[in-house]
């Protein structure tokens, strides 16, 4: 396998003196050395293809050597296996070191179209991070993330990749539900890739220790190597880098309330600098539109990280940041800049991806506002579907795709007729009720005197919306399909979802039972719509 190793971050950066991986605090450093944990009877399930092209590897994907590097079991002498070092605010409280408690990155290649990338095992074994865990994970966590990543990498949503998907042959032991239930399940080892995993929380836990000069150093490596645009490190280059994490970090939220996703556990540690949806735990994608959703069990009964939250706590997490680079600053007022930037930027944006979720990018209203506005015409259609949906469950998904099929003549018809076009995205029949048919039916006419208003073809407006709005995501209950089949030693939802989940916008008439409602069965089951955290 030829990967050339470039390891700039454990090259560059200051390393734990100590190279055994039992639990404790590691002071000055960003990462300790350390092995992944070798696996007795390792076994590959799925890889993805596109990202073995990128590292120009796509030819060894079959190999013995792929196999036992990408499960633990071969070290390499150009690698540089570590765990890094990082803090975090979890559920909105200081909590300390984490760093990477089950992750061991090999090293960082560069690639043959120049870009570099950082290789990870997620599973790996125990690190000085591990807490008391075991430092290795489950398949059902594995699946999920191989499978995850790369749906949200072909819906177009900044995320790490996953290159491979493997059993260790190992048993783990877990207890899925908390509830003093421990069962042993097969351990896997996915490899997770990004141009780097560096996180809020890598810059928190330095100042939180008062390591100033550690924390400049992290800081400078970054813009150096993530961010080399920005130029030479200074306190102008801080804020700026401050500037297009912001940024960033805002753009990655309208990806997820584009397509439904919620991550369920935005904690300061798993908020990526590079604005890449990092961490797949206990996430979830909304079936019916609801704001108010988590999918995360821990997090029920405050649900600080609801599906409609995500943007005010991505922006908390970035006030969060931005106090721990404030030491190598000299004042605060440039950071408060920023965050009130985050606001009226992600606003902004955030009205932009609804048109064009609308089709109505190019939508001059007849009264001579602006789409833009604020309070505008856009915002009356958002805030009017809101409500409406509010009133009826509705399956976000399958909502976008029929609504792209209306055309602007049918604002003629009566109402029934009219809401019986987008019939399909309903769950609950009992919900769709005269009063509920009125107010969508309102809506629907209102929308298309706006689509009306484009003078846009029909089929142009539909073509344009079906390219934001996908037709398959990957819905909780077919995640958990594929767990469970896997779990009996049928790989094959796995890798049919991967491919399908490959063209997540185009009709694809042969895979149509991956683009229907949750089924009754999955409303309430574990896995479909409560995840814990045991991963
Ligand atoms: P998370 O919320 O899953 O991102 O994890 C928070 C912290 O717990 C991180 O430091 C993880 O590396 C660590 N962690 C999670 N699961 C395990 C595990 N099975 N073994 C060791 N550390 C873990
Ligand atoms: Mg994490």
């Amino acid at each position: 396998m030829d990967l050339t190793f470039t390891n700039r971050f454990t090259k560059e950066l200051p390393a734990d003196s100590l190279t055994t991986n039992g639990s404790r605090q590691v002071n000055r450093a960003c990462f300790s050395r350390i092995h992944p944990t070798p696996t007795s009877a390792p076994s590959m399930i799925a890889t993805s293809i596109e990202v073995a092209t990128d590292l120009g590897i796509e030819n060894d994907l079959e190999s013995d050597e792929f196999l036992q590097v990408m499960t633990g079991n071969l070290v390499t002498n150009d690698m540089d296996p570590y765990a890094a070092c990082y803090g975090g605010h979890q559920f909105g409280n200081w909590a300390g070191q984490l760093g990477d408690g089950r992750a061991i990155a090999l090293g960082e290649v560069l690639t043959p179209s120049g870009t570099y990338q950082t290789l990870q095992l997620k599973g790996a074994g125990p690190t000085p991070y591990s807490r008391g865990a075991d430092g290795f994970a489950v398949l059902r966590s594995s699946i999920r993330e191989f499978l995850c990543s790369e749906a949200m990498f072909h819906l177009g949503v900044p995320t790490t990749r996953a290159l491979s998907l493997a059993l260790t042959g190992d048993e783990v032991v877990r207890d899925v539900l908390y509830d003093g239930n421990p069962a042993p399940e097969p351990g896997a080892v996915v490899c997770r890739v990004a141009p780097s995993f560096t996180r809020f929380g890598s810059f928190e836990l330095f100042p939180s220790r008062g390591e100033l000069d550690e924390l400049r150093q992290l800081l400078d490596f970054t813009i150096r190597t993530d961010f080399p645009h920005l130029g030479e490190p200074s306190p102008e280059t801080y804020v700026a880098w401050y500037q297009e994490v912001s940024r960033l970090t805002a753009d990655l939220m309208i990806n997820w309330m584009r397509v439904g996703f919620v991550h369920g556990v935005m904690n300061t540690d798993n908020l990526s600098v590079l604005g890449l949806t990092i961490d797949y735990g206990p996430y979830g994608w909304v079936d019916n539109y609801d704001p108010g959703w988590t999918p995360n069990t821990t997090d029920r009964t405050q649900s600080r990280y609801r599906f409609g939250a995500q943007p005010q706590v991505a922006q908390w997490n970035l006030a969060q940041l931005g106090n721990a680079i404030l030491p190598l600053l000299d004042s605060t007022e440039p950071l408060e800049a920023v965050l009130s930037d985050y606001v009226s930027y992600y606003q902004k944006h955030f009205r932009s991806m609804m048109a064009a979720k609308f089709g109505l990018t190019t939508w001059s209203p007849a009264d001579g506002s602006s789409i833009t506005d604020d309070g505008g015409p856009l915002d009356s259609l958002i805030h009017g579907l809101n409500s409406v949906m509010a009133m009826a469950e509705t399956d976000m998904t399958i909502f976008y795709r029929v609504l792209a099929d209306i055309p602007t003549s049918a604002r003629l018809e009566p109402d029934e007729q009219l809401v019986e076009r987008v019939n399909d995205a309903f769950y609950v029949e009992e919900q769709i009720n005269a009063k509920f048919i009125m107010g969508m039916s309102i809506w629907i006419r209102a929308y298309l005197d706006a689509a009306h208003e484009t003078e846009l073809d029909d089929e142009v407006r539909s073509a344009a919306m079906n390219q934001v709005n996908p037709k398959y995501v990957l819905r909780n209950y077919l995640a958990q399909l594929a767990i469970d089949k896997s779990t009996e030693g049928d790989h094959s939802l796995i890798h049919q979802l991967h491919e399908v989940l490959r063209r997540p916008y185009e009709e694809q008439p042969e895979a149509e039972e991956f683009a229907v409602k949750r089924p009754d069965w999955a409303r309430n089951r574990v896995g479909c719509s409560q995840l814990s955290c045991s991963s």
